[in-house]
């Protein structure tokens, strides 16, 4: 009897907190491992249905810090998911469906299909409400042959975004070579001279051709903002415009809003974000600088803000300040997470379910 009464207490606890409070839960783990990837899984595949296509990013040539794919192999199989990815616009393998697809495979995404959606050409949705930066966007024209997605996003810094995450992998990750050049556009570096050594690293990695820098010098009607530059310069002496909180506000909306003409069109996504190795650049870079915090963990959940926000808060408490990235990159990433829950996608408030306690914390945000 009495250990009915403590099997029946939680239970009646939970169920009145989830009568009474609308937030969405994030599941969380602290266990990086398969195991882990498949207890947060087992948390949203439920939702998963029909064909799913897995949302990865297979890691840049050189780039060590991707989510490895043993990891999450069991989740892959699970949902017999095929992995799926755009072509990008900077000189990479992954510029190209065939090499993209050799470094996929080079780098362990060899037990599932792979799908390079914009192989077959573009997929143009139009007129999306809410939306002030773009009436026309631009994704992977296979994209429409899912059913239902599953977003593994590695939660780390970005040069231009603050940090990816999930909004970036669905917004940035969907959009064509097109998609991405209006994404970016308008992004400009500028150059701190006193600590530039004309090393050229940033030069030879423009896929515009924009740079010289013999003195150093950008031709802004050859840049497409992408951020390169700054990601591999060795002296950080790229950033964009200092205090020009516009140009990364907007780059910050533009994501979002690509996040969300996709999230509208296809509503069955859930997210898995890895709070690993989370270094001060993306995966895209061949130099993506050493973790600044210590790894954190798996969060899983439906709703794209929630999760969002969390591994932002996470992050933030690991390093000790509110805006983390703002601090190692100069670049705040939060307005993607404001301006994607003004664009409805999703809850900046949410329930963190800790998978590995059974202890539930709600987070409130305005
Ligand atoms: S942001 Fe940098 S790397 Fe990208 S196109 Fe402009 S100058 Fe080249
Ligand atoms: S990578 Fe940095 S240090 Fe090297 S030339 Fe470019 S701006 Fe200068």
């Amino acid at each position: 009897m009495r250990s009915l009464v403590h099997l029946l207490i939680p239970a009646l606890f939970l169920l009145s907190c989830s009568k009474s409070n609308h937030e969405p839960t994030v599941y969380f783990t602290k266990d990086i491992t398969p195991e882990g990837f498949m207890k947060v899984y087992k948390q949203i595949s439920k939702n998963l249905e029909g064909k799913v296509g897995v949302k990865v990013h297979f890691g840049e040539e050189g780039n060590t810090y991707y989510v490895k794919p043993e990891l999450f192999k069991d989740i892959v199989l699970d949902c017999q998911g095929t992995f799926i990815e755009t072509n990008v616009l900077y000189k990479s393998p992954r510029q190209k469906t065939e090499t993209h697809i050799a470094l996929a495979k080079q780098h362990g995404f060899t037990y599932a299909p792979i799908d390079i959606l914009d192989d077959k050409g573009e997929l143009v949705i139009e007129n999306v409400p809410g939306c002030k930066h773009f009436n026309k966007f631009y994704y992977g024209k296979n994209i429409d042959e899912y059913n239902s997605f599953l977003i593994i996003s590695h939660f780390k810094g970005h040069g231009s975004a603050g940090f990816g995450g999930a909004i970036k992998n669905i917004s940035m990750g969907f959009a064509t070579p097109r998609g991405k050049l209006a994404m970016h556009r308008n992004n400009y570096p500028v150059c701190d001279r006193d600590r530039c050594t004309n090393c050229d690293s940033c030069a030879q990695q423009c896929p515009a051709n924009a740079i010289s820098t013999n003195p150093f010098w950008i031709d802004v009607d050859k840049c497409t903002g992408c951020g390169k530059c700054i990601d591999v310069c060795p002296n950080k002496a790229l950033r964009y415009p200092k205090g020009d909180v516009d140009v990364q506000t907007v780059f910050c909306e533009r994501l979002a809003e690509y996040a969300k003409a996709i999230y509208d069109r296809h509503k069955k996504m859930v997210f898995i974000n890895v709070l690993v190795d989370i270094s001060t650049s993306c995966d895209c870079s061949r130099n993506p600088g050493k973790p600044f915090v210590p790894n954190i963990g798996i969060l899983a959940s439906t709703d794209i803000v929630a999760i969002e926000k969390a591994s932002h808060d996470l992050v933030a408490k690991a390093h000790g300040c509110a805006d983390p990235f703002l601090e190692v990159n100069r670049v705040s990433g939060y307005r993607q997470i404001q301006y994607a829950k003004i664009l409805g996608m999703g809850e900046m408030s949410y329930r963190l379910f800790n998978l590995d306690n059974n202890q539930e914390t709600v987070e409130i945000s305005e």
